[in-house]
């Protein structure tokens, strides 16, 4: 799956940039319990990014947006850094030097749209 290549650039990237491994693990999840509602297309625990195959049908800029909000928090939780979901997507932005952006569903692109993050989202 070119979305798991994708993922994998994303964390060598971010671990050259931060300067230690993260051994993060990627799964593709395509369980629709998981990723209830059009904008749930992944979450992490620090030591695992869950992505939902959902994901992969979206365009490029979307998942490499959502990808790197997910590294940004895996992150941060390694770190034990309470953070809120604007911190992730600052912190993301800090680590691979391009905006996170909200398109039209309210989901992570890195092209156009609304910046931060809506206030309307989970916090
Ligand atoms: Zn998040």
């Amino acid at each position: 799956m070119i979305m798991l290549v994708t993922a994998d650039a994303l964390i060598k990237y971010a671990e050259n940039k931060i300067g230690y491994p993260l051994n993060l693990k990627v799964v593709v999840s395509k369980d629709r319990y998981l990723f209830p509602k059009k904008r749930d297309l992944a979450f992490c625990n620090g030591e695992e990014i869950v992505l939902s195959d959902k994901l992969e049908y979206l365009p490029i800029e979307n998942q490499i947006a959502v990808i790197a909000h997910e590294i940004s928090h895996c992150d941060l939780i390694q770190q034990d850094i309470e953070h809120t979901e604007r911190e992730a997507d600052k912190h993301a932005e800090d680590i691979f030097g391009f905006n996170i952006y909200y398109d039209q569903d309210d989901i992570q692109t890195t092209e156009y749209g609304k910046k931060p993050r809506p206030s309307w989202l989970p916090k």
